[in-house]
C-alpha cells in the first residue's frame, strides 16, 4: 500500500536491524486518515470472504482494526493482554510471547463474543514471529469459527513470521513488506506499486 510505505519512509525510525519504530502514527500518536484508508483497503482484500468479525490484539491493533470492522459493518473485539476482573471465566486463552516486551502474555478473548460459523478477519499491526496473528487464530479456532484471514499492516518479511503463518495454511495480506531494516534504511519487498 503505497501511502503506509511514503509514511514509513518519512516518519519511520529504524531503531535496529530488528525493530522499526512507528510511534508517530501507528503506535503513540495515531493518523486516522491513514487508519481510514487501511480500513478500506483491508476490505478491499477480503471482500469476498464474508467477514462476520474483526478480531485484533490490545492496543495498536485496535486502530485499524476499527476501520477494517467499520468498513465490513461488522464487529470488532480485541484480545486482552491483561487478566480483567470483569472477565474471569468463560474465555479463549493463548500464550503470547511479545517481541517488543520480551514476556509471554496470556491473552484473552470472552466466549461471548466468537461464535461457532463466524468468518473472523485478524488485524494487528506489525508481523515478527507471528505470535500474536497465530495466537488470535489459535483462539478463533477454539470457538469453532473460521480464520477468514490475516491482515498486517507491516510484514516484517526477513523474520519468520510471515511464513510461518502460510505454511499453517493460513492466507495473509500485508500492507507493507520489510525485506531489511539494515544499515539504518528500510528496504521494502518489491512490489507491482513500488
Ligand atoms: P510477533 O507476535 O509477530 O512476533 O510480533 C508482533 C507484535 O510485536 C505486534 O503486535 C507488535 O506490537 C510488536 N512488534 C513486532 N515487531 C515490531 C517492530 O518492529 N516495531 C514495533 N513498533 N512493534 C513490533
Amino acid at each position: 500500500m503505497r501511502l503506509l510505505k511514503d509514511k514509513i519512509k518519512t516518519d519511520g525510525i529504524v531503531l535496529n536491524e530488528n525493530v522499526l519504530k512507528v510511534d508517530s502514527f501507528i503506535n503513540h500518536q495515531m493518523d486516522p486518515k491513514l487508519m481510514k484508508e487501511i480500513g478500506k483497503e483491508f476490505a478491499r482484500l477480503f471482500k469476498e470472504e464474508e467477514i462476520t468479525k474483526v478480531l485484533t490484539i490490545e492496543s495498536s491493533g485496535i486502530a485499524p482494526a476499527i476501520m477494517t470492522g467499520l468498513e465490513f459493518d461488522v464487529p470488532v473485539i480485541f484480545a486482552r493482554k491483561r487478566k480483567s476482573l470483569t472477565l474471569t471465566s468463560d474465555v479463549y486463552t493463548a500464550k503470547v510471547y511479545s517481541f517488543t516486551k520480551q514476556e509471554t502474555n496470556e491473552i484473552t478473548v470472552s466466549h461471548k463474543y466468537i461464535e461457532e460459523g463466524d468468518n473472523v478477519l485478524i488485524v494487528d499491526d506489525f508481523l515478527a514471529n507471528g505470535q500474536a496473528a497465530i495466537g488470535l487464530a489459535k483462539m478463533v479456532e477454539q470457538a469453532g469459527a473460521n480464520v477468514s484471514g490475516i491482515g498486517i499492516l507491516i510484514e516484517k518479511s526477513f523474520q519468520p513470521g510471515a511464513e510461518e503463518i502460510r505454511k499453517q495454511g493460513y492466507r495473509l495480506e500485508s500492507l507493507a513488506r520489510v525485506k531489511s531494516l539494515a544499515g539504518g534504511k528500510v528496504q521494502f519487498v518489491e512490489t507491482k506499486e513500488t
